[in-house]
């Protein structure tokens, strides 16, 4: 079995983890893209594609897929579960991050402190976040301080969602349930740098929330165990609620605020691009292997294991 991915978000990650791990891998590339990655020395793992989409038309049956956020994004959720991918993790998780309401469920359901979600605009006595349905990356959100603010900003052919708007440090951390060693693993965290929200200087009240990139963060210690506690009640939840193990990466997105209080406002049940601050290792997951491990080795080395007792079957979903 080949190890592969799409070329973009954490395919660099993805792949040199791959390949320390000894698979052999599938690296699938858009022109453009090409230079980028024979530039790392990637050239022997690359297979063209002229568009993203043509990669449901291969014959994949001797590949692995490690799904990453652009990997949903390009090939959206829909067309995910109805393929025939061997997706490494879970592609029932996709429905529930992308619908609002079973996001929400999990969520409290894993015991979560989530940030108050309005349900009318009458209700609304905080400042808030206002998400438009559907949008990725943050895109027409706004923020507003008074529901009168609201009123004057919403375009009435749009979905919005009305969420407590919570004013802290931004932390994302990422998890890693092992199937293969039956446990879980907190793996690191990162700071999202949003531009132009983490802006030192802006002249209006609607910033955007485009990532820009990662920074990686220590958490102090005693906070980081309150977020392994987190870790273990989501992977409960998941399990509860969809019947399956949660299997790999997994990541939850939280804001905490002056008085340490944990908000968690979104997760995402695969590898996130945090992650690539980690290579080549994090602190935790060198204090749990001895060595190097990121994350992309760390999938890696889970399919290995699992290969070698024949539980292979049990994370392809
Ligand atoms: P992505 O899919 O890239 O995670 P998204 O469209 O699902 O993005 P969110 O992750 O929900 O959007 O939010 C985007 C950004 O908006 C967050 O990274 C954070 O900066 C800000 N944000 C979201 N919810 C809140 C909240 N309740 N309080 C304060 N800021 C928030």
């Amino acid at each position: 079995m080949k190890i592969g991915t799409l070329a973009s978000h954490s395919a660099l990650n993805i792949i040199t983890g791959a390949k320390a791990e000894g698979f052999e891998t599938a690296l699938y590339c858009t022109p453009d893209r090409i230079p980028f990655y024979k530039s790392f020395g990637l050239g022997d793992s690359i297979i063209e594609l002229e568009s993203f989409d043509e990669l449901l038309e291969l014959d994949l049956s001797d590949v692995i897929i490690i799904p990453h956020g652009s990997f949903v994004a390009y090939i959206g959720a829909d067309r995910i579960l109805k393929s025939d991918l061997q997706i490494f993790g879970n592609k029932e998780l996709l429905k529930w991050e992308e619908d609002r309401n079973l996001k929400s469920q999990m969520m409290i359901e894993a015991g979560l402190n989530v940030p108050r979600e309005y349900k009318h605009l009458d209700e609304i006595d905080s400042p808030v976040i206002v998400k438009t349905h559907g949008a990725a990356g943050g895109e027409g959100y706004f923020i507003a301080a008074n529901k009168k603010e609201i009123e004057e900003n919403l375009d009435p052919s749009k979905k919005y969602s009305f969420q407590e708007y919570i004013v802290g440090t931004k932390i994302f951390t990422t998890y890693f349930n092992s199937i293969a060693q039956d446990r879980l693993e907190i793996f690191g965290a990162d700071i999202r740098y949003e531009t132009d929200a983490d802006a030192n200087l802006r002249f209006d009240d609607r910033p955007s929330f485009i990532v820009i990139g990662n920074l990686p963060v220590v958490l102090r210690e005693s906070t980081l165990a309150q977020y392994f506690d987190m870790g273990v009640g989501f992977v409960n939840a998941f399990q509860k609620l969809v019947g399956q193990k949660l299997v790999g990466p997994f990541c939850i997105e939280t804001i905490i605020d002056r008085n340490q209080k944990i908000y968690s406002f979104e997760f995402s049940g695969r590898i996130v691009a945090g992650t690539n601050v980690w290579m080549p290792t994090s602190p935790y997951s060198f204090t749990l292997f001895g060595e190097q491990m990121w994350m992309g080795r760390r999938i890696a080395l889970e399919i290995k294991q699992l290969m070698a007792s024949s539980m292979l079957d049990e994370v392809l979903r």
